[in-house]
Parts: structure tokens; sequence; C-alpha cells
């Protein structure tokens, strides 16, 4: 990793407008979530760890803001510029990217343009590539082709193809802004819409692109089947698995409702507390502590601290799942119990969990919600007060243990 002053003339363009129809699935590819997390928010991620300096612009489908900020928000890269609406090809995608980042930001003399399904980029391909941009002025990465190649050629006929010498191209492709730009410019004006890719686009412009070696590891997620190969990858990363727990309890109060998993509950007492006194959520927030080893709710946000008054207590679960991931980690499951008489909590244990799983942006099938009574034993049974108990199982990288 480069320290941030290094690269402040760096930006990074991530190319997120395709619909990823290959793929299969209901979600253009890029935002589908591999490993708990949607494949822009890795590729965020790795981006920003190899270039903590450099901003990064990702260039969307008009549809897809949504998505986008869902991506975006779930990522702990730290210099996210927003997004930038695409065009009709991936070449105008790119132009309208190129062209925004030059508005955004003055300083900016280097480009790397990168794919937003590449996951896998490692430091060394990225710094080889922005080092040979700045000696040459543009760089591809490139591998040698292995399997023998054949061209179609009719009725389900082909030839073959000589393969010596021929490469496979990737990204991050890396430019000096100003020559891009300007082969962008002179392409669009000239009316040739549809280079494949931004080295034979700069070509055209006269620019002579430096190869320098890709890497296997750094493949394109295309067909359903690199969705598997991906997440198996990212899972064996991450085989540092912790269990945490949590409990919470509340006295009823004055008040009309209750506050469980982020949902507001009408009730004819309300629940005491120093925020919103939503027990299910301070219960997960520990486990999710617990888990990491990281101190537990009242630590982060002490009750004597007047800004947690009144607060709504997603913000505690949402700092919980920024501390893993911060950490590199995932959290493969939330399990929640309530314990009380009344409120009846069935009735919205559904809407309880796809509250959970809003807000700690995880797959609702990651969240589990149970309730129960305590057969009027004890003080949930006198109805006194709501309990919860929460466990959380995360997983963080190898390296995480020693940390
Ligand atoms: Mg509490």
């Amino acid at each position: 990793m480069s320290s941030p002053e290094i690269n402040s003339d760096v930006a990074i363009l991530i190319v997120a407008g395709g619909r990823g129809v290959r793929a299969g699935g209901e979600l253009p590819k890029q935002y589908r979530d591999v490993a708990g997390l949607p494949v822009l928010t890795h590729t965020l991620n790795r981006l920003s760890e190899a270039l903590p300096g450099a901003a990064i612009l990702t260039v969307i489908h008009p549809d897809d803001l949504d998505l986008y900020e869902n991506a975006a928000g779930r990522s702990h890269a730290s210099n996210l510029l927003g997004s930038a609406q695409g065009g009709a090809t991936r070449q105008a995608s790119v132009f309208a990217g190129l062209k925004r980042l030059h508005q955004l930001k003055n300083n900016i003399k280097f480009v790397i343009i990168h794919d937003s399904v590449r996951i896998f980029s490692s430091n060394k391909l990225i710094m080889n590539g922005l080092a040979a941009a700045r000696e040459f002025g543009a760089a591809v990465p490139a591998t040698p082709v292995s399997d023998s190649l054949r061209r179609n050629s009719a009725d389900g006929f082909s030839e073959p193809v000589d393969r010596a010498g021929l490469l496979a191209v990737q990204t991050p492709q890396c430019f000096s802004l100003d020559l891009i730009l300007d082969a962008h410019e002179k392409a669009t004006a000239s009316g040739r819409q549809h280079f494949s890719d931004d080295a034979s686009l700069i070509e055209c412009a006269g620019i002579l692109v430096k190869t320098f070696p890709g890497d296997p590891a750094n493949f394109k997620l295309t067909l359903p089947e690199d969705f598997v190969t991906a997440e198996a990858l990212l899972l064996s990363r991450l085989a540092d698995i912790r269990t945490g727990y949590g409990y919470d309890v509340h006295a009823f109060g004055e008040g009309d409702h209750v506050w469980l998993g982020g949902v507001k509950i009408p009730h004819k007492r309300g629940l005491v507390g120093h925020s919103d006194a939503d027990v299910g959520l301070h219960a997960l927030t520990d486990a999710i502590l617990g888990a990491i080893a990281d101190g537990d709710i009242g630590m982060h946000f002490p009750p004597s601290d007047p800004r947690w008054r009144g607060a709504a207590s997603e913000i505690f679960l949402k700092e919980a799942m920024r501390r893993v991931r911060e950490r590199g980690g995932m959290v493969a499951n939330l399990d929640l119990t309530i314990v009380c008489e009344e409120p009846k909590v069935g009735p919205h244990r559904d809407a309880i969990r796809a509250s959970i799983a809003a807000i700690a942006g995880l797959d609702i099938r990651r969240v589990a919600v149970k309730a129960t009574t305590s057969e009027q034993l004890g003080f949930t049974g006198r109805r006194e007060g709501i309990a919860a108990n929460a466990l959380a199982t995360v997983r963080l990288p190898l390296q995480g243990a020693s940390a």
C-alpha cells in the first residue's frame, strides 16, 4: 500500500454501466452480492486499499442510482467522488466519466480505468500499471492466451487461429488524463463509438500503449460459475470465524409505542432508555462487537453522552457493521430472540427482520428474528419490560486473529 500523498494526482474511474445479462440473476452483475457484499463494493474496497489517496468516480447506468448508493454505502473506501451517468456504450460511459472527473478534480494527472466486475486486482498489478502510465502515458495489462483459439466460420464450423503472440487484455488500464480525454474527444468527433477498451481507443489517436503483465487471478465476473468461484475465493480468505453474543433489557414506562429492530410498534406503554430503547438493535450491536472483541455498545456510545439521547438505535448497529467491514470482514448471520409477553411480536416479525437486514446492509437470508414469552415468569413474565438475546457470526480475514 502506498501513502495517500504519493498518488494524490491519480483518480480511479470504475466502469459500472453495463447490464450484465450473461451472469443471470435479477440485478446487473456488478450489484449482485458475493460473500455478503455487492460486487461493486468489493471493487471499490480493493482499489481504495491499493491507492488510498486516489479519488474514485463510478460511471453507472441512469437506472442504477439506488443500487450504486447501496454498494457505496457498504464500502469502506475513503475517497469516493460518487457516481456519473454513463452513456449508451462502454466508450460513451468512460468518456462521460472522464469529463466529470476533469470537472471535479483539476489536480488529476493520471486515471486508472477499471471494470467494476474485476474484484481481484492486486496491489502489484495496479502499481505496475500506474508506474507504466507515469513513464509512457498509456499502459494496459495483458496475459498470454493459454487455450487454443479458433474463429467461427459458418454453420457450426470453425477454423484454427495461431495464438502465438496473442494476449488477452484486462483492466486496470492506466493513462495520462489529458491524453485519454483527448483521444476520447477525437474518437467521438469522428463518429467512432464502439471501441471495446480504452487502450485500443488511445492507440487510434496515435499514442503507443505500454503492455505490462496482467494477472490470471484478476478475472472478470461474467458467467454464473464465475460468481461461485469468486465467492469461494473470498470466503476462503475469511477463515477466522467468530461468534458473538449480546443481551439487553429495557423496562416499560410512559409511552404509546416501542421500537423493536428498527420498527415502531404501537403499544399502551413505551420502553425507558437513554436512546430509543430498541432492545433488539442493542443486543445485535453487542453481539457483533462481541464477535470482533471490540468492547460493547456502552463503550462506543456512552449513556453519559447527550448526543445519544433519544437517538435512533440504527446508528449503533451501523457502527458495529462498519467496524466489521473496516477489518475486511463480513457478518455471516444475525440471530435475534425477543422475550416479552406483550406487545405480540409475531405480526411484526417479518417487518423487523427486513428492517434489521436493511440497517445492517445484509441479505435478509442472513437475518433471523424469533420471539418468545417467558411463560409469565420473571420480569418479562410480569410485563415489566422486554429482553433480547442475539448471536452474530462474523468472518474475518486470517490476519485479523493477531490484531
Ligand atoms: Mg439497551
